[in-house]
């Protein structure tokens, strides 16, 4: 067979998808996976939906494309306003978008083309932390915390200010009051040292996902990043592409913390895996402003079509229709008491951290001392492929820490039952008996 004219990555070739139902796909060899991460965490109904594909259907039988700049559509104006009633109106403008690096790119763009109009063109630098991951594209690569990532494009990305975040599991000798305070300041100090003059926005996931191993940040250390953003007239801009739209068990993560962004960027979950669409969301004012000044300059082609919309709207319908954040608490609750579980048995289970269905699960060499393993051993990819040959996909990534560490997501469908649940536990534990074997 000739190679794959493809290069997504490195490593051996990939199973080709046959077909997918629920919370399971098959390849076509016939051996069936259950899909414990929803892909990329976007999948977040499942696969193989009819309400979902009917909607489709009847709005390509309507009209599958116009530009947003000749015509407005309803599923575009209706989605803007579900966006915007699931926030409680506290963000009321939207600009859509097709991926999760464009909203965060939109996002930046917008904070910055506001303080141009507002008069404070010297507002030239985000803060962001390290670890972070915030998207692909160079802007969205620019206030990512990950240096892998980042090195081959450090010269030609602007870069923000990194600061650390809360790490209750690293320092969890300490007190957290006190953890989140020492890295407030560490913060302050921070900017104080670069001019808070010169800053535009914070940006910052209010739960880690890959980045961190869905690292939770604390509702103090919130309140006071909203604090500083205040007092140095800045802009707190979440990035909600992989936690808006139900993952953490509320609409938006930010909603479990009462600390409301100036802008939000989500996408992911919006189309479930159905269609490409993201949004910014943004308060009203900072739209006006931008607008006053002439419009935003920016948008791209496929940005707000129709046939996006209407998946976004019909995935969001659904999830009203079926009370999934309901079944998100319920199944998220299960997952956790097993993870735990599997914590309990398996010493090299460092830790397990998560809201709602977006769970980490953190890999160490030593739990008393909580060192990674070597970082050339990969074991990340080592539990991952056992899961998989265990028919249960779970998203691996190195622990972006800086230093070393593995750890993966479990982050099921929404949708997922009781049952599947259960079965997901089961093939997670049998992976986890094979890895046990290899590093004891
Ligand atoms: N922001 C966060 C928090 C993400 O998790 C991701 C993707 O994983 C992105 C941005 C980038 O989204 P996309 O891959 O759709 O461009």
């Amino acid at each position: 067979m000739a190679p794959s004219p493809l290069f997504y990555q490195a490593g051996p070739a990939l199973p080709e998808v046959s077909h997918a139902k629920g919370v399971y796909l098959w390849d076509d060899t016939g051996k069936q996976y259950l899909d414990g991460c929803s892909g990329a965490i976007a999948c977040n109904l499942g696969h193989g939906r009819d309400d979902i594909r009917d909607a489709m259907l009847a709005q390509l039988d309507r009209v599958a494309f116009t530009y947003r700049t000749q015509f407005e559509s309803a599923p575009a104006v209706a989605l803007a306003e579900t966006l915007v009633t699931l926030t409680h109106r506290q963000l009321e403008k939207v600009f859509f978008v097709s991926s999760g690096s464009e909203a965060v790119e939109s996002a930046l763009k917008l904070a910055r083309q506001y303080f141009v109009a507002s008069g404070e063109p010297q507002r030239q630098r985000f803060v962001s932390l390290r670890p972070s991951y915030h998207g692909s594209t160079l802007g969205a690569l620019g206030v990512t915390g990950y240096e892998p990532l980042e090195a081959p494009f450090a010269d030609i990305t602007t870069a923000s200010l990194k600061v650390p975040g809360p790490d209750f599991y690293r320092h969890g000798d300490a007190d957290d009051a006190w953890h989140v305070t020492r890295v407030l300041e560490e913060t302050r100090a921070t900017i104080e040292a670069a001019g808070p003059e010169t800053i535009i926005a914070f940006v910052l996931e209010p739960v880690g996902g890959a980045s961190t191993g869905a690292r939770l940040l604390d509702r103090r250390y919130l309140e006071g990043i909203r604090a500083l953003c205040d007092e140095f007239g800045c802009l707190l801009i979440l990035d909600e592409v992989l936690t808006g739209v139900g993952r953490t068990g509320a609409w938006f993560a930010y909603q479990h913390y009462g600390v409301t962004p100036d802008l939000l960027a989500t996408a992911k979950g919006l189309g479930a895996g159905y269609y490409p669409v993201g949004a910014v969301l943004s308060r009203a004012d900072i739209v006006e402003t931008v607008m006053a000044s002439g419009g935003f300059q920016h948008g791209h082609t496929y940005a707000g079509n129709p046939l996006a919309c209407a998946t976004g709207l019909a995935v969001i319908d659904a999830m009203q229709r079926e009370h999934v954040l309901d079944n998100v608490a319920a199944r998220g609750h299960e997952l956790k008491e097993g993870l735990q579980a599997l914590k309990a048995r398996f010493p090299w289970v460092g830790d397990v951290r998560g809201l709602g269905l977006l769970w980490g699960v953190e890999l160490v060499a030593d739990a008393t001392t909580k060192a990674p393993f070597p970082a050339e051993q990969n074991r990340f990819a080592r539990i991952t492929a056992l899961a998989r040959e265990e028919g249960l996909l779970i998203y691996p990534r190195r622990t972006l820490n800086g230093v070393a560490g593995d750890h993966f997501l479990v982050t099921p469908p929404l949708t997922i039952n009781a049952a599947d649940t259960a079965e997901l536990l089961v093939r997670l534990e049998r992976a986890m008996l094979r890895f046990d074997r290899e590093v004891t």
